[in-house]
């Protein structure tokens, strides 16, 4: 039975992670379990940036965006020196087992971590929703509210000028934040690393909108790492009735008070790590799939297979 449990952001921050460690740490300490925060990731630990948290260290951050305990990227930490460095920290405060909060590559530390005999347990936090075994990550609904306000705005403003906005979302490699925001934005377009992209095919699109529907504007919605939309906005000016106008979201995405969507995801996933950790299971990522909590083991997640959203893209295109 573990004794005390450290906690620690890794990789990219996400809204809602605040939730998670509130969540954890609170869960822990009425399981009678000591806890810990871990500054910045692995970095921290590596360093021995750790320190003792109390119910009320983690009062008044469940509404916080970004993470208290930081964020970083240690690549060296895939070097076994550098990881024994890290449990010799763990091992003088008594720290037994570990939440890690971040995506795959924090996945794989924290699995490394679990060979060398701590437990741990591994929260999807990132914007990207890119993780596997679960439908959705801790800061991806509150990333889609932050990008639908934008799109709204620029809506209204390229429907006043007969435009075209190109609008670049977060995303990494997965599609997921364009295609929801797509969606929900009634964009006339979605582009994302799963349709693949065809400059062509985009241009006689909209000149069929231009033409045949009459639109006095369209939204297309695009993954970043895709195109320069700069570009693609010139184009569109010279060779279509509209004028292309590009925007890039940036890393505004990243940041605002979490939905209370993802207070909530955070919140029971934070909770559900302590009682897996209670119940002596290790190396296992929690996720929610169909509205249930579900935990799987970190070797399944980083080979489980992307799931498909053939039916949402094929919705978006129907309603368009
Ligand atoms: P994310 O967790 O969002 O995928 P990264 O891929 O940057 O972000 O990973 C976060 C951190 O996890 C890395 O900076 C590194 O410290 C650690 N990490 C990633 N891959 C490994 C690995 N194979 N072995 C040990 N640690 C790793």
């Amino acid at each position: 039975m573990i004794k005390s449990v450290g906690i620690l952001t890794s990789g990219g921050d996400a809204p809602g992670m605040n939730a998670a460690i509130r969540a954890v740490t609170r869960a822990a300490l009425s399981n009678g379990l000591k806890v810990f925060g871990i500054m910045d990731g692995y970095q921290g630990l590596v360093e021995g940036r750790i320190s003792e948290l109390q119910r009320n260290s983690v009062s008044d951050i469940i509404m916080r965006g970004g993470t208290i305990l930081g964020t970083a990227r240690l690549p060296e930490f895939k070097d076994l020196k550098v990881r024994e460095q890290g449990v010799a920290k763990l091992q003088e405060k008594g720290i037994d087992a570990l939440v890690v909060i971040g995506g795959d590559g924090t996945y794989r530390g924290a699995l490394a971590l679990h060979e060398m005999g701590i437990k741990c347990i591994g929260l999807p936090g990132t914007i990207d929703n890119d993780i596997a075994c679960t439908d959705f990550t801790i800061g991806f609904d509150t990333a889609l509210n932050t990008v639908l306000e934008s799109i709204d705005k620029l809506r209204d403003t390229s429907a006043s000028h007969h435009r075209c906005s190109i609008v670049e979302v977060m995303g990494n490699h997965c599609g997921d934040l364009a295609l929801y925001a797509g969606i929900c934005s009634g964009a006339e377009l979605v582009i994302t690393p799963e349709t693949g992209y065809d400059e062509l095919e985009v241009i006689e699109k909209l000149k069929a909108l231009d033409a045949a529907k009459k639109r006095r504007h369209a939204i297309v919605v695009i993954s970043e790492k895709i195109t320069d939309v700069d570009l693609l906005a010139q184009k569109i000016s010279k060779v279509t009735g509209f004028a292309g106008r590009s925007t890039v979201l940036g890393h505004v995405q990243r940041g605002g008070s979490p939905t209370g969507f993802d207070r909530m995801l955070a919140t029971r996933f934070g909770d559900f790590a302590v009682e897996l950790l209670c119940n002596d299971i290790s190396a296992h990522c929690v996720g929610i799939l169909e509205n249930k909590l579900v935990s799987t083991p970190f070797e399944e997640a980083f080979d489980f297979p992307t799931p498909s959203r053939k039916k949402l893209f094929a919705l978006q295109g129907r309603l368009a």
